[in-house]
C-alpha cells in the first residue's frame, strides 16, 4: 500500500466530532453493552461514511476479507483495540488521571500511520506537497481518527471534553457550550431523563414522608 497518491486526493477533515463518534460506536444502550461496529463490514461502512477511508480501498478489504475470515477478524480487532484505547484516554483526560497501561502505546502505534507529508516537483516545473500512505487503509483509518485528539491537547480546549452524566450512557463527548458546564451529550434525551429521574426521586422521597407510619409519641 506504500507510494505516493495522486496529488489532491486527500480526504476530508477528520473532527474531534468523527473521534468521539467512533469511540461511541462502543455504546450502552440503557446501560446494556452494544456494539455499532459488530464486523468488519459495519467498520468498514462507518470508516466510508466518515471519509477516513476510500470506498475502493473499503471495497477492495471486504473482498480480501470474504477471502480470509482470519484476517478480517484480525483487522476487525485492531479497530477494536484502538477505539478502546481511545476511550481510556479520553476518560482519562476527563478523569484527570493517567490513562491504563497500554493505552497510549496502542494510540501511539495507530499515530505512527500517519500519512506522510513530503515535498515533490510539481508538474509545472517547480515544487508541491504530496502524502505517502504508510500503513494499509484501515491504519490510515485509524490514524486518522486519533489525530484530532492529538489537535486538541496540542492547541485546543481538552478540558472541554466530557464524559455523558447519564450512566447508562456516558457518551464522549465536547462540550462546545458558552458556559463550559455541560453534562450530557444531549439535552433532549440524556439531560431531559436525568431530569425526570430527580423528579421522580423527589416526589418519591415526598410520598415516602406522607407514607411514613405516625409514630408513637413515647410518654414519660
Ligand atoms: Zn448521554
Amino acid at each position: 500500500m506504500n507510494g505516493l497518491v495522486p496529488r489532491g486526493h486527500h480526504a476530508h477533515d477528520v473532527r474531534l466530532e468523527d473521534t468521539f463518534d467512533f469511540v461511541n460506536t462502543d455504546d450502552l444502550e440503557n446501560g446494556f453493552p452494544i456494539d455499532r461496529l459488530p464486523t468488519l463490514g459495519d467498520a468498514l461502512t462507518w470508516f466510508v461514511e466518515r471519509g477516513v477511508i476510500h470506498s475502493e480501498g473499503a471495497d477492495r478489504l471486504r473482498a480480501s476479507a470474504a477471502a480470509d475470515p482470519a484476517t478480517a477478524e484480525r483487522d476487525l480487532a485492531r479497530i477494536k483495540t484502538v477505539r478502546g484505547a481511545l476511550r481510556e484516554v479520553a476518560d482519562a483526560i476527563v478523569e484527570h488521571r493517567p490513562p491504563h497501561s497500554g493505552s497510549l502505546d496502542t494510540v501511539n502505534r495507530a499515530l505512527h500511520a500517519r500519512q506522510v507529508i513530503e515535498l515533490v516537483p510539481s508538474n509545472d516545473g517547480c515544487v508541491a506537497v504530496d502524502h505517502r500512505h504508510v500503513g494499509d487503509p484501515i491504519d490510515d483509518a485509524l490514524a486518522r481518527l486519533c489525530d484530532p485528539l492529538v489537535s486538541e491537547l496540542t492547541n485546543g480546549d481538552p478540558e472541554r471534553i466530557r464524559i455523558c452524566d447519564n450512566d447508562t450512557c456516558r457518551w464522549v463527548f465536547f462540550d462546545t457550550s458558552r458556559t463550559a458546564r455541560r453534562r450530557w451529550c444531549d439535552m433532549a434525551t440524556c439531560g431531559n431523563r436525568a431530569k425526570a429521574a430527580r423528579h421522580r426521586a423527589r416526589a418519591k422521597d415526598k410520598s415516602a414522608i406522607a407514607d411514613a407510619p405516625i409514630q408513637p409519641i413515647a410518654l414519660s
